[in-house]
């Protein structure tokens, strides 16, 4: 039972970017990852996504996400209005934001305190691109874009994250700077690839990371890529894609990534009776 993703066309714009139907027919750096062990994906749970047969369980982390982004894109007021939970309701504090939110806003408070980081994310704001690369479209949405600036052009992506710890990666059985454990080297180099693609350009613009930890008080950095770490990461993505894409369109069967930390997995289960021994390992 395959389906194959829309072949229509899409115009893609903020409210329909994060739908089934985009994804279904493009591809995004995070539906990418979904797919690839080395970044936790699972196959499986990738295609019961997108034929809309099951949804990952919700984080909590998603709204605080959009909270940080919608101050950048200067949105903060309708998303206060549009997300009326993010208020306490009970209590002394009815009315008040709740405090994981009053925290974002000390995030959003050391961001608006360095000058630096206000001229890294200035420009034009959360600008959606769509590009062919290796022979399937992709959909990319860039939250700070400044095409002019300095000799090659700029543009930042802003992520709230717990620290910037080096964490553990299966993969390479090894630790791993975050930025690398959570593929945001990756998602900087394919950005890039797709707005030289969009420009016509013969040479990358500048990706940049803004990190805003959610620490108290919060540490932050600005992070910049360059060439060589485009060309590695695209060259990571030209050897996945070819099985993401077969998967994706049906012409090979997704595969149960099986792991204790896939929810998916973990719902879908059928036991087989192990040997008490087997987990001597874990
Ligand atoms: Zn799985």
């Amino acid at each position: 039972m395959s389906r194959q993703p829309e072949v229509c066309e899409i115009i893609l714009n903020r409210d329909n970017y994060f739908s089934l139907e985009a994804n279904r027919h493009y591809m995004s750096v995070s539906q990418f990852k979904s797919f690839v062990p080395a970044y936790g994906g699972c196959e499986a749970r990738s295609v019961a996504e997108l034929a809309g047969d099951y949804t990952r369980p919700d984080k909590g982390a998603f709204n605080e996400g959009h909270y940080i982004h919608a101050w950048n894109s200067n949105e903060l007021a309708e998303f206060k209005e549009n997300n009326p939970d993010i208020y306490s309701s009970r209590g002394d504090t009815k009315g008040q934001l709740k405090s994981n939110y009053k925290h974002l806003n000390k995030m959003i408070e050391v961001l608006e305190d360095d000058p630096l980081v206000m001229q890294v994310l200035a420009g034009h704001k959360e600008v959606i691109l769509t590009a062919e690369l290796f022979g399937i479209p992709w959909k990319v949405m860039l939250d700070s874009y400044q095409p002019e600036i300095g000799d090659t052009g700029a543009f930042a992506d802003l992520k709230a994250l717990k620290d910037m710890k080096k964490s553990y990666s299966e993969h390479h059985q090894n630790y791993v700077p975050f930025y690398q454990k959570y593929g945001y080297d990756l998602q900087m180099a394919i950005y890039a690839e797709v707005e030289r693609i969009v420009k016509k350009r013969e040479h990358w613009i500048i990706p940049h990371l803004v990190v805003v930890t959610k620490q108290d008080p919060p540490d932050h950095e600005i992070i910049m890529f360059d060439y060589d770490m485009i060309m590695s990461e695209l060259q990571f993505v030209k050897n996945h894609i070819e099985r993401v894409v077969a998967v994706k369109t049906g012409r090979e069967t997704p595969l149960r990534c099986g792991h204790n930390d896939c929810d998916y997995c973990r719902l879908t289960k059928k036991a087989v009776i192990k040997h008490y021994k087997e987990f001597d390992v874990y």
